[in-house]
């Protein structure tokens, strides 16, 4: 164990399974370790260096903002808040925003949208969903493991499964206040919906007057090749949260409405001190720029399909890969078996990604990354899988 391991420790508590290095600095899309060991990042902070480490117009921007005002209150007006706002309208059409830090706090504020707005009915989300650590979110999220040791869950929350249009058709009354879903399952092991699922539900949703809350906190950004997800998906959910890749690395999250549903929220019904920090709007604000100017979301798009056209080479030769999925930049590889000594071993050859759901190796690469790079990934894991796992 290095002497840091062995500090940290001692100090700073023991929620996280880590890897064993220290990261100390970051260029597009490499990092590199305090023995200057260099790594490409296909882990991307899990889905938020989308504009690859250190981006030179975030950090241009989150300078200038810092010696001009790092914080204030909610109470006055800030400009980069109000900018921010306005490219978030302009690129979901017309939503209206509520700054916050992070997606469990984005879709806290979901659920207290929902309530406000629909009264005290039940909302469904999928199983094997994530929304996030707080109370309110594990409740949200389908999967046990976040939730046992810190019941009482909150209530009002149901769950049905991923996919199946039906199933929330047969448990969905006038009374249910809403659905909730993340476009594209990430935690869960990036489980793609069928083609028409959202549609579907959506439709459900409108007939029985119940709200759609989607959860773009992973998606967002250009992750899936669109700037939302919902973009490409033929609807227009009531609510919808983002936050992992929309600061460029800062962390700030929104929870976005519809006009008509956001103005259930009054003066004094919800609030964050740091919501909307100017520093982390004028980062977000430079981010959102930055996918535009380089066209990230055709660039997630092509090299996305590029990416799993490769994978899918592999599956044939390697019994162990089961499926390989996903869409833009945001896929998932599920193989037979343990995805850790896979994620060690790509490690001691310079390569970063992780694994969601015990067997499902997940890459996000940032989304202005090369072509050739994207063919070293999947050499990389070629040359792994053949030595036998
Ligand atoms: C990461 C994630 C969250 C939680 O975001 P935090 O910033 O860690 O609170 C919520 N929903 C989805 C879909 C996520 O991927």
């Amino acid at each position: 164990m290095e002497e840091f391991e062995r500090e940290q420790e001692a100090l700073i508590a023991n929620t996280y399974t880590r890897q064993p290095i220290m990261i100390v600095k970051g260029e597009g899309p490499w990092v590199w370790d305090r023995d200057g060991r260099k790594y490409l990042d296909c882990y991307s902070g899990i889905a938020v260096n989308n504009l690859g480490h250190c981006h030179p117009e975030v950090v241009k921007a989150i300078k200038e903002q810092a010696e001009r005002l790092i914080h204030t209150s909610n109470i006055f007006y800030t400009e980069p808040q109000l900018v921010l706002a306005k490219v978030l309208a302009r690129e979901s059409g017309g939503y209206k925003s509520f700054f916050c830090n992070s997606g469990a706090e984005a879709n806290e504020a979901a659920i207290k949208l929902v309530r406000k707005f629909a009264g005290p009915g039940e909302i469904i989300t999928a199983t094997d969903s994530f929304h996030g650590r707080t109370m309110a979110t594990i409740s949200a999220t389908g999967q046990p493991k976040y939730q046992q040791g810190f019941e009482p869950l909150l209530e009002g929350f149901r769950h049905v499964p991923f996919g199946d249009a039906g199933a929330i058709e047969d448990v969905v009354t006038e009374e249910t206040a809403a659905v909730m879903l993340e476009p594209i399952q990430g935690e869960g092991g990036v489980v793609v919906p069928p083609e028409n699922y959202l549609k579907d539900v959506a439709a459900i949703c409108e007939k029985k007057g119940v709200l759609l809350v989607l959860d773009e906190v992973q998606t967002g950004f250009g992750r899936t090749g669109e700037m939302f997800a919902w973009q490409g998906s033929g609807v227009d959910p009531d609510i919808f949260t983002v936050a992992k890749a929309m600061g460029g690395g800062m962390p700030i999250g929104a929870m976005l409405a519809k006009p008509g549903v956001m103005s259930a929220f009054e003066p004094g019904d919800h609030a964050s001190t740091f919501g909307g920090n100017p520093v982390a709007c004028a980062a977000a604000v430079a981010s959102i720029n930055v996918i535009l100017k380089e066209n990230l979301l055709e660039r997630s798009r092509t090299l996305g399909e590029h990416f799993k056209a490769g994978l899918l080479e592999l599956k044939p030769r390697h019994t162990e890969i089961r499926d390989v999925r996903g869409k833009g930049l945001m896929i998932g590889v599920e193989i037979e078996g343990d995805g850790a000594k896979i994620i060690e071993k790509a490690r001691e050859q310079g390569l970063l990604f992780n694994c969601a759901h015990g067997n499902v190796l997940r890459f996000t690469p940032p989304l202005n990354i090369d072509r050739e790079l994207i063919d070293r990934i999947v050499q990389t894991l070629d040359s792994i899988l053949s030595e036998g796992i």
